[in-house]
């Protein structure tokens, strides 16, 4: 946080110095196209052929097909989910939430993508569809589905507290990718990434630019969608916040399951899907 009280005099061109407007970091205009109107067709042949109940103050994974989607799904109540995504391929090509935020904005919603780690920086995702987007950014500077939030952890709260709590999103997704893998626990915690929050309303404040949160605007039908574009392990775990209106990181939340559903056109329809290609930068570094 910035000092109320600078140890430092202002210079005698501060206003100056502070009056420059910003420049824009990445144009968006330079990101590949989503084409999100050529899955039309795709989307309308697609049927349900999977889906899971995650339990409240757990997480569960379920695998993606490259060019079928999957859709988050709020059931019973508000319930802000924190999502993990991998190339089911191979596990170190995570989501990379940082660069996303950089690409896309601090908060996603319909054909924004999810980019991978390096050296890939390839879309694992693309948002095909968001019951939310209505919302925007609402007087206070917040907004929904945020990529700028790591996940709760045990290591915090102890840091904060003192105190151990299991059922934070990082240990929910440890246990479910280790359940879902074969991995023990402790191979499988380096794989667990920062997330995207999905139905979680956050913003920074305006004065001292802190991380808040705010009750969940999300309610039972609503949903946000994506295309696996690349074969995706997802997971979600039901984070112990409940609709983050007050506190997460224990058990005092009321607490909602959340549902994940696979929507497929089949192999056929499938065939059609281009998987993006990795990066192609050298990694050389330049010369030796
Ligand atoms: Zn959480």
């Amino acid at each position: 946080m910035k000092p109320d009280t600078p140890r430092h005099a202002a210079p005698a061109d501060a206003d100056r110095r502070r009056g420059i407007a910003p420049v824009i970091c990445y144009d968006p205009e330079t990101l590949p196209d989503p084409r999100l109107g050529q899955l039309a067709p795709r989307r309308a042949l697609a049927r349900k052929t999977d889906e899971i109940i995650v339990p409240p103050r757990d997480a569960r994974c379920i695998e993606v097909p490259a060019g079928a989607f999957f859709r988050i799904v709020s059931v019973e109540g508000p319930q802000v989910g924190d999502l993990n995504v991998w190339n089911r391929h191979d596990l170190s090509e995570g989501f990379y939430s940082g660069k996303t935020r950089a690409l896309h904005g601090t908060h996603l919603s319909t054909g924004d993508r999810l980019w991978s780690r390096f050296p890939n920086l390839r879309p694992l995702a693309t948002v095909t569809d968001d019951t939310l987007d209505w919302y925007g950014f609402d007087a206070f500077g917040g907004a929904v589905h945020d990529v700028i939030g790591t996940r709760c952890d045990p290591y915090t709260g102890r840091l904060l507290t003192g105190g151990d709590y299991h059922y934070c999103c990082h240990s929910n997704l440890t246990r479910a990718l280790a359940a879902h893998t074969g991995l023990t626990r402790a191979e499988a915690e380096p794989h667990v990434h920062d997330v995207m929050n999905v139905f979680m309303c956050t913003g920074f404040t305006r004065d001292t630019g802190q991380y808040f949160m705010k009750a969940s605007p999300v309610r039972p039908g609503d949903h946000i969608e994506f295309l696996a574009e690349v074969d995706l392990l997802v997971g979600l775990s039901a984070c112990p916040g409940g609709d983050c209106s007050a506190t997460h990181s224990s058990d005092r939340a009321a607490c909602h399951p959340l549902l994940v559903e696979v929507w497929d056109s089949g192999a056929v329809a499938r065939a059609d899907h281009v998987t993006p290609a990795p990066s192609g930068y050298d990694r050389s570094h330049g010369p030796a």
